[in-house]
């Protein structure tokens, strides 16, 4: 298991995921934004935005998908 955080995901906060893969931490990540917006919090705002604008246009979204999943694979277990 690796740990990512909201930070590290482009998001505002410090909270941690974890998961095997960088797709489970991304997918934590989704699920976080969506949460947080959908609780009344303008701070996780733009990266929600951000996270929505990544599926809506995949190559630009690749980019930072590959970047992710290249610091996710640099992190060390635990
Ligand atoms: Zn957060």
């Amino acid at each position: 298991m690796k740990t990512m955080t909201c930070n590290q995901l482009g998001g505002p906060c410090d909270l941690e995921h974890r998961g095997e893969t960088a797709d489970d931490v991304i997918k934590a990540q989704d699920a976080h934004l969506k949460e947080a917006v959908g609780g009344g919090d303008a701070a996780h705002q733009e990266a929600a935005d951000a996270m929505s604008a990544r599926w809506a246009d995949p190559a630009g979204g690749m980019a930072w998908y590959e970047e992710t999943k290249k610091s996710f694979d640099a992190l060390p277990q635990g």
